[in-house]
């Protein structure tokens, strides 16, 4: 107890003890100490009624009176309180000033934000941004349900989805369809759902302006080099045999070059895409087709397998996934050594899907690469990825069409042992055979 209080309660003590002594001998003059006594310990308690009585009425009234000078019990009392209140009202005071900060933070934002409501799917609150991205208006569409409100963005198949919800990446705004917007949920509390939604305009046009001049310097690269290239067969070595291994060499880099250009052209007509056909890939004939390219690539250099063990076919286009696949073979053939075996194994998953793998016994790749390795131009070993005609571009396509086919590629690998590269379809993609073909051929 800090020794003012201390000092306060004995002072108190000795008071009542002084005044009952004074009763006592005031008694003892009149002869009724007992009564004088009573009367005094009466006026005690009435005293203390009275101080108490003061306190709570201080203590309840909304005006800030200071606390009354003294140094008795209830006068300590008393300023402990009025400490305590003020210290309570001074940490109320910091805490709406920073929720009025934060407030006012997230109404600058130039991101939309709004606050939803998770069972109701209604609007709690929403900043400024929201009402030029969205076209919310304050207090218009407060407690509206948000589906509707946001109409024609498809909001409500979104908060279906619930935390598992995907963002949309590129959505028009429903103020005006030149704004694009990208829009997340952001579960933040078990009740409220936070919405935000951010201005890509400018990205999406900047990555557009890249995908069309790609798309344009290939174009524009592809007529040139066929006319080099028609000139180069059409020059006979035998005339003159001391350019034949230069004549070689062109041929050999401009075959390269209009390579390249293909894949380029290939990536961005499959980055414009946002969805793809729909129609029956007839795996039996794609699993041959995958032979005949592996037989003709490896040239009797390798063991070859396909193991077609799943009496499906899948949906989606045809084009596109006869590249990617072929894609995986060109690229077992160019990576594993002669006297290594290739397999193309096809079958279902235990997921209820289908995958299609390309394995190899080749070189491999070292694990510290493969989250990298499906990136444009990306490659384990430049030199050998030039000499085997690789543009750097062949997984980069692969990634794109499963993409686009909503499947997944799974890589393993291990240097000196191999690789495997598997496709996996979802079971919505899997149809089953009309004319079962399955089997293994080798
Ligand atoms: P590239 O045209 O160079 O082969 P890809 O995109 O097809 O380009 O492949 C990227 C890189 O991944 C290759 O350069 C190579 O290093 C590695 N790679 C791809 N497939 C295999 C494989 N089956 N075995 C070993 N390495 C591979």
């Amino acid at each position: 107890m800090p020794p003012r209080i201390h000092a306060a309660w004995t002072r108190t003590l000795l008071q009542l003890v002084a005044v009952l002594a004074g009763a006592a001998v005031i008694g003892a003059l009149l002869g009724q100490v007992w009564m004088a006594l009573a009367i005094a310990a009466l006026g005690v308690v009435a005293w203390h009624y009275w101080k108490l009585w003061d306190l709570l009425r201080r203590l309840t009234s909304r005006s800030r009176v200071p606390p009354p000078q003294g140094d008795g019990v209830w006068q300590e009392t008393d300023r402990l309180l009025h400490r305590g209140q003020t210290d309570m009202r001074a940490r109320k005071r910091r805490l709406i000033a920073m929720l009025r900060a934060y407030r006012a933070v997230a109404a600058a934002l130039p991101d939309a934000v709004v606050v939803v409501e998770r069972n109701s799917q209604r609007i709690q609150w929403f900043n400024t941004a929201a009402t030029s991205l969205l076209g919310l208006r304050m207090p218009r569409d407060i407690g509206k349900p948000v589906g509707p409100t946001l109409q024609p963005l498809p909001v409500s198949q979104w908060f279906a989805h619930g935390r598992r919800a995907e963002p949309m990446l590129d959505v028009a705004s429903p103020v005006s369809s030149g704004t694009r917007l990208e829009l997340r949920l952001i579960p933040y509390s078990e009740d409220l759902w936070l919405l935000v939604a951010r201005d890509v305009t400018k990205l999406v046009r900047l990555e557009q302006m890249r995908r069309d001049f790609v798309a344009n310097v290939s174009h524009e690269l592809r007529t040139p080099l066929t006319v080099v290239h028609g000139y180069l067969d059409m020059l006979d070595p035998a005339e003159q045999p001391e350019w034949a291994p230069m004549l070689q060499e062109m041929q050999h880099q401009s075959q390269r070059m209009t390579q390249l250009v293909e894949d380029l052209l290939t990536l961005s007509r499959l980055e414009a895409q946002d969805s793809i056909g729909e129609e029956t890939v007839s795996m039996a004939s794609m699993l041959a087709s995958l032979r005949r390219e592996l037989t003709m690539l490896s040239q009797g250099r390798h063991t070859l397998d396909v193991d077609d063990a799943s009496a499906t076919d899948l949906v989606g286009s045809t084009r596109e996934l006869h590249s990617a696949f072929s894609n995986l073979v060109s690229n077992a053939v160019r990576y594993t050594p002669a006297g290594g075996r290739i397999t193309i194994r096809y079958a279902a998953t235990p997921e209820g899907g289908v995958m299609l793998a390309v394995e190899d016994t080749g070189y491999g790749i070292p694990a510290a690469h493969l989250p990298r390795i499906t990136e444009r131009f990306y490659r384990v070993s430049t030199s050998r990825s030039r000499e085997s005609g690789g543009t750097g571009l062949g997984l980069a396509i692969v990634k794109h069409v499963l993409h686009l086919h909503q499947a997944r590629l799974e890589i393993e690998s291990e240097v000196g042992r191999g690789s495997r590269f598997a496709c996996h379809f979802s079971a919505e993609r899997v149809r089953s055979r009309e004319a079962a073909y399955c089997g293994a051929t080798g």
